[in-house]
């Protein structure tokens, strides 16, 4: 995998409840999309800009299931040390 996939920025999705695996988005955003050894798509975790962004928002379109989506990441909480933590966000008071 290349680019960042860490931070905050728009990034393309898949529920794959929905996806029935016609594969229309690896045609759209083959830069962004590949495919399992199923046939379902396996998406790119980067966020998006530009061109990457145009695709995905094109494929996002044409997904007959609706099962492509754009998502906003929330940015990291800080740590501790005053920097954002990369791993996952903390399940909050309990
Ligand atoms: S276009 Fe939609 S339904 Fe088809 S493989 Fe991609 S995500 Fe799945």
């Amino acid at each position: 995998m290349t680019g960042n996939h860490r931070g905050h920025g728009t990034r393309l999705q898949v529920n794959p409840i929905a996806c029935d695996g016609v594969g229309i988005c690896g045609h759209l955003a083959p830069e962004l999309v590949s495919f399992d050894s199923w046939g379902f798509p396996v998406v790119s975790a980067r966020a998006l800009v530009g061109r990457d962004l145009r695709s995905a928002n094109a494929a996002v379109a044409a997904c007959p299931r609706r099962a492509l989506f754009l998502s906003a990441r929330v940015p990291a909480r800080p740590s501790a040390s005053g920097r954002p933590s990369p791993g996952r966000p903390s399940p909050g008071p309990r």
